[in-house]
């Protein structure tokens, strides 16, 4: 078996992938500037390493076959609307150490993890949004910091390949959710933040939305995301791949899902000012089912239970 690297292994997907690749038999190095916060480390080797700096990613990729490159600095949209340059910074010298790492140590496969959050604002406007598709992420012009420097690594994908023979693979994230993530401290995104506001609320209570709860999104289990991952290593995609579901929700809606699931009979929601990114967006998967003749599959209210039951216990062990 391979050996393989995941990077920000400490980190929500990366520690799910790390799992996942362990039952599949690999052997797996993870590596992060912090350990996973809610479970056990199941890496076989696991290297708290800051890989903004050249020397950590060398040590990194040594001796590995394949990379899934996940470190970043990042979180949900108030993060990342209020940390433009220090986003910027940190995650492109990440990225450019790691391709540059991950060629020179002769990694036979790289996988780069980008986002929605490259498409242009322009195609994103309306909560009644178009899917976006691969093609459309150009020309460019992302919303924020964080989807330019995602489009940037993208690109030293491509050329890495071109000049380098470097095996790639490259895709975009739409909205991942799961339990085992980030749910408080400003870092957290919408389904979490919600789960957490609503297992805290009293029942007869209310929660705080960001705007006017109308716009929309498309939400992927965790559970699907690392199979996506996986099955696009497996491959021989090497144009960028959207990894996301496709059906889209307003957060209004979100928050009912989940207030449903816990049980609670009447939660308000009171709208107030807040970063809300884009109006509307969701995942053009004809490409993904065309090239990995799959989708993922787990459906929001399911995905949601469990991650509900899992953050529920987070709050209640935090108010005990
Ligand atoms: P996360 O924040 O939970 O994990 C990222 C990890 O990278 C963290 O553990 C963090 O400590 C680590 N990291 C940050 N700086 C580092 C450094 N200098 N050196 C080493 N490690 C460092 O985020 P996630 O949700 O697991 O996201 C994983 C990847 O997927 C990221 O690249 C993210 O941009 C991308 N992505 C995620 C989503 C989503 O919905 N979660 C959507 C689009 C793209």
């Amino acid at each position: 078996m391979e050996r393989v690297l995941v990077t920000g292994a400490g980190g929500f997907i990366g520690h799910h992938l790390v799992s996942y690749l362990k039952e599949k038999g690999y052997w797996v190095r993870g590596v992060d500037i912090k350990e996973p916060e809610f479970s056990d480390i199941d890496a076989d080797d696991f290297q708290l390493l800051d890989l903004r700096w050249k020397e950590n990613t060398d040590k990194a990729t040594e001796g590995i076959d394949h990379v899934y490159s996940l470190a970043a600095d990042m979180g949900g949209m108030g993060f990342i609307s209020a940390n433009h340059s220090q986003i910027l910074y940190n995650n492109a010298l990440i990225n450019l150490q790691m391709t540059e790492s991950a060629r020179k140590n002769g990694a036979k496969k790289y996988l780069y993890t980008s986002s929605a959050c490259i498409y242009p604002e322009h195609l994103q406007t309306e909560a009644n949004v178009v899917p976006l598709k691969e093609s459309d992420a150009y020309p460019a012009a992302p919303q924020d910091a964080y989807g330019w420097e995602k489009l940037i690594s993208e690109i030293a994908c491509q050329y890495y390949a071109l000049d380098h023979g470097l095996d790639v693979r490259i895709v975009r994230f739409h909205n991942i959710y799961g339990p085992y993530g980030t749910w408080t401290g400003g870092r957290e995104k919408a389904p979490a933040a919600l789960c957490r506001k609503i297992a805290e609320v009293e029942d007869g209570g209310e929660i705080e939305i960001w705007g006017d709860g109308e716009q929309t999104r498309s939400f992927c289990h965790v559970d699907d995301c690392v199979e996506g991952i996986y099955r696009l290593m497996m491959s021989d995609v090497h144009e960028p791949l959207n990894l996301g579901r496709d059906r889209m929700v307003t957060i209004n809606e979100l928050a009912q899902i989940i207030i449903d699931i816990s049980g609670k009979k009447n939660v308000s929601l009171k709208h107030v000012d807040g970063p809300q990114g884009v109006r509307g967006r969701n995942s053009d998967n004809s490409l993904l089912r065309e090239k990995l003749n799959w989708e993922p599959q787990i459906a929001l209210e399911q995905g949601l239970q469990g991650t509900y039951r899992w953050i529920e216990k987070q709050v209640q062990a935090a108010q005990s």
